[in-house]
């Protein structure tokens, strides 16, 4: 489905340019365009976060990706930004600006088999269009999958073409972690797998704060929280923590207990961070 109304800083609609793999996002806030590459059109994933905002999502990795059929679709979607009329036809005249190219799909992107291949695909297209050191790569992952030689393979190709890994971290408790992504990973493992990503490409923590039931994180939750990112800033090389309200809502069936923090309690919160010695950017 072609839509061809302009998009706007919440208009994430992976179908709006018609495509399998490659979809536009205009951010406001940003001040550009961000090209999101959907390795997960199967809405599949390791995780079940509780906030998730994938519809229909499925536990599960991502299908056989057609490298040829992505490829034209970012070339496609490239030369449509970069020479085409996108910008002055969809694009609010504050944002005419291409920002990064995002993985951030309906599910895992690193669960996809090709992702090094994904990533050499990318680089090769980037050069093409001379944007290589111009914008930024950026991986939004849960993480899950960082020790796998494959996984590694595409951080390090990542590293070198402006590539940034944003890696969630919403608990460090194995309750927490069991409430909010519905995960059994083990905190400890999961640490291991940041400390091997941040040290193959840039990483920044990427944490969801909300209320449950009414209820903010508690201060056992925070503390742990607090404790194990002064840990962090000891041993593994993070950029900050990327902090983030409920800005949208969940699709999955908890969605009802799910409620926005204030913007006083995530700025708090992002005070204790800093505090630790961690820069932080705070997103509602
Ligand atoms: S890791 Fe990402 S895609 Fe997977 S369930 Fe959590 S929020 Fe959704």
């Amino acid at each position: 489905m072609a839509h061809t109304a302009p998009l706007t800083s919440v208009s994430h609609d992976r179908d709006s340019a018609g495509m399998t793999y490659v979809y536009p996002v205009v951010s406001r806030r940003a001040g550009g365009v961000s090209v999101g590459i959907n390795l997960n059109p199967n809405n599949a994933c390791n995780w079940a976060c509780v906030y998730c905002q994938v519809p229909d999502l499925q536990r599960g990795t991502a299908p056989e990706i057609n490298l040829a059929q992505l490829e034209a679709e970012l070339r496609a979607m490239l030369t449509d930004i970069l020479h085409g009329d996108f910008m002055q036809t969809r694009v609010p005249e504050s944002a005419r600006r291409l920002n990064d190219i995002a993985l951030s799909g309906n599910g895992e992107p690193t669960s996809a088999m090709a992702f090094p291949q994904v990533i050499e695909l990318i680089g090769r297209v980037m050069a093409d269009f001379d944007l290589v050191g111009k914008i930024k790569l950026v991986l939004i992952t849960n993480g899950s999958l960082a020790d796998r030689p494959r996984v590694q393979d595409g951080l390090k190709k990542m590293a070198s073409l402006n590539g940034e890994v944003w890696f969630k971290f919403d608990s460090a408790t194995a309750h927490g972690m069991r409430t909010i992504n519905q995960t059994r990973i083990a905190p400890d493992k999961q640490f291991e797998r940041l400390a091997v990503a941040a040290r193959l490409c840039p990483t920044w923590l990427q944490t969801c704060v909300f209320a449950l039931d009414g209820t903010p994180p508690s201060d056992i939750e925070q503390a742990a929280y607090l404790d194990t990112i002064g840990r962090i800033r000891q041993q593994i090389p993070v950029q900050g923590v990327l902090l983030y309200g409920l800005a949208r809502p969940s699709m999955q069936p908890q969605a009802n207990r799910l409620s926005a923090l204030p913007s006083a309690w995530l700025d708090a919160f992002a005070e204790k961070i800093r505090a630790v010695g961690l820069p932080v950017k705070v997103s509602l």
